[in-house]
């Protein structure tokens, strides 16, 4: 595996490669999860082709009073599964080599989409992770990009932005991986306390339940939403939302629930912010 600390180096390489280069994005502190997203884009890129993944901790899509300073970096170990996974390059640019002058001065707004659920709790959020996956398409530029379903919001939007900003690239959206008691696999898991990661699981549980009850029998989105909040709020999680919602519009869905709807929750554990969804088909 070669490694590019910066753009330049980077670029010099990309120009001596031709065929398929399936990127992973990442902001590392890496999991089964993301070597599940580098497994997948070994397959799609095939013998002749390349696996592309980065590693940059975005600051333009953390709020004030996020955790940006405190987001863990575990570089050496996140070499390590990259290389065992058959990545061909790992691009690892720090933030004055994205950021020159240090604010983006020139920015991806995303629409309406973007202002509800992750968007209206973390302000400004996905126009600094439409503006940073911008510039790494232009900088590796890829044949194919892999983006994983746990973070459902930022895969439509992201796949809005190919389609109307005319990249020419193949979007694939990778399945959730799970710990054995269901908590999705997210590199802030490791901010939780041994009580608080006991806890966690109500999320991924209560989704499971939404899910059957929804295909069980029709049901009314308001009264579902509400035992769902009322389900997290009893493991002692404070809901930042829970909303049955359309997967393209994010729209809340108004009666009945239909089979390609979605239900996203984050909540908060502690100091800790968990995000999960479930589409209920
Ligand atoms: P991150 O490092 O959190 O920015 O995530 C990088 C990529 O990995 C994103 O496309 C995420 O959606 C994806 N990802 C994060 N957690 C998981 C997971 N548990 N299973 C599958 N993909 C994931």
């Amino acid at each position: 595996m070669q490694i590019y600390y910066n753009i330049a180096s980077y670029r010099q390489w990309r120009q001596t490669v031709r065929g398929r280069v399936v990127f992973v994005p990442t902001m590392g502190a890496l999991h089964a999860g993301h070597a599940s997203l580098v497994t997948l884009a070994r397959q799609m890129a095939g013998a002749d082709g390349f696996v592309v993944v980065s590693i940059f901790i975005n600051p333009l899509q953390f709020g004030a009073g996020e955790d940006f300073s405190r987001y863990p970096r575990t570089l050496a170990a996140d070499q390590e599964l990259l290389a065992s996974h058959s990545t061909d390059a790992l691009l690892v640019p720090d933030a004055p080599d994205m950021y020159p002058n240090g604010e983006a001065e020139i920015r991806i707004v995303p629409g309406p989409m973007a202002e509800t659920l992750e968007g209206a709790d973390r302000p400004g959020h996905f126009a600094g992770v439409c503006t940073v996956v911008a510039k790494f398409l232009n900088i590796v530029a890829p044949t194919h990009l892999i983006l994983g379903q746990k973070d459902f919001q930022q895969h439509v939007i992201l796949a809005r932005m190919i389609e109307q900003l005319n990249f020419s690239i193949n979007l694939v959206v990778a399945p959730t991986m799970r710990e054995t008691d269901g908590l999705a696999m997210s590199s802030r898991n490791r901010y939780l306390t041994t009580e608080e990661r006991r806890r966690a699981p109500v999320i991924y549980r209560t989704l499971c339940w939404a899910v059957r009850e929804a295909q069980r029998k029709p049901l009314d989105a308001a009264q579902l939403t509400e035992n769902i909040r009322q389900r997290i709020e009893a493991a002692d999680l404070k809901t930042r939302y829970a909303v049955i919602c359309n997967p393209h519009t994010f729209a809340a869905v108004n009666g009945n629930i239909g089979r390609h709807d979605v239900i996203l929750i984050a909540a908060q554990l502690g100091t800790t912010r968990l995000i999960d969804n479930m589409q209920i088909e």
